[in-house]
């Protein structure tokens, strides 16, 4: 029986990431699936609450209950950026293995107060259900940003990290390490990338002593990605460019076929096109393997 708990330990051993994928659609399920199957890797899909409104809450955790049947490497479920216990909850009954339980918009002692809170309920739901906090400022919305925000003041310090750990009881912790959510127009041109505070990355890891998750890894420099991995990041998510991947391969699809209206035959496209990403993302994050 494979748990994420064990994948986390086989990573820090191993120094490796395991990559986190959002999905909001079949296409992009699919694309995941399909990547993780070709390189036997273990993979996170994750389902962030606009995500799983779309899709279904117990419907995505069906779905990826009958890949997980049918791959002989684990596929995870991720609960991605709850902000309310009620919605950690319904994941958690759902069968998620996982959930990032995120006030980090409230002031720090407001945070570690309700997410011990909400670490305590879930377990009592699913005792093996691993829950991330998280703290500091990575900005909202995986999308295409006109302008960056200035994350410069909302760093996580390495001595916050380990007092929100230890206070908070989580088991994965998600800090601001200069990474930051969606990706700038020059990001996706491929004219700028985002740079990772290294250092900071190793002494939080150090002080906390937990697996680190990297949130906003779309257009990271991939030095500083393999970098970040050396240096103690476990698990790292990818969002935006995977939206943009699903968005080119759907234009494409429609584009070569004008006049077509079956969806299968328009839709491989997409699942091509994200697929790419996927699979080179994960190739980074293992090594090269
Ligand atoms: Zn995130």
């Amino acid at each position: 029986m494979h748990s994420l708990q064990h994948a986390l330990e086989q990573t820090q051993k191993t120094r490796v990431a395991i990559g986190h994928f959002n999905v909001g659609d079949w296409v992009l399920l699919k694309a995941v699936f399909a990547s993780e199957q070709e390189l036997k890797v273990p993979v996170v899909v994750g389902a962030s609450e606009g995500e799983r409104e779309f899709i279904g809450v117990r419907q995505i955790a069906a779905l990826v209950r009958s890949l997980r049947e049918e791959s002989d490497c684990p596929i995870f479920l991720n609960a991605d950026h709850t902000h309310s216990l009620a919605k950690a909850v319904e994941a958690a009954k759902a069968g998620f293995d996982a959930i990032v339980f995120d006030l980090s918009a409230l002031p720090f002692e407001q945070n570690v107060r309700q997410t011990k809170e909400a670490v305590e309920t879930l377990k009592t739901i699913n005792s093996a259900i691993l829950v991330e906090g998280e703290i500091g400022d990575i900005g909202t919305g995986s999308e295409i940003h006109e302008e960056a925000p200035d994350l410069s003041r909302g760093l996580t310090s390495p001595a916050e990290a380990k007092q929100f750990v230890e206070a908070t009881g989580v088991d994965i912790l998600a800090p601001a390490v200069g990474n930051m959510h969606g990706m700038l127009k020059s990001m996706v041109q491929g004219q700028t990338r985002k740079r990772l505070d290294i250092q900071r990355i190793a002494e939080i890891k150090n002080a906390a002593q937990v697996p680190l998750t990297l949130h906003g890894g779309s257009g990271t420099d991939d030095e500083d990605l393999r970098k970040a991995i050396a240096a103690g990041i476990n698990i790292i998510h990818i969002n935006t460019e995977l939206r943009v991947a699903w968005r080119h391969g759907l234009e494409e699809g429609l584009s070569k076929q004008p006049n077509e209206v079956v969806p299968y035959k328009i839709l491989p496209f997409a699942v091509e096109s994200v697929k790419e990403v996927v699979h080179s993302r994960l190739k980074l994050f293992n090594g090269n393997k």
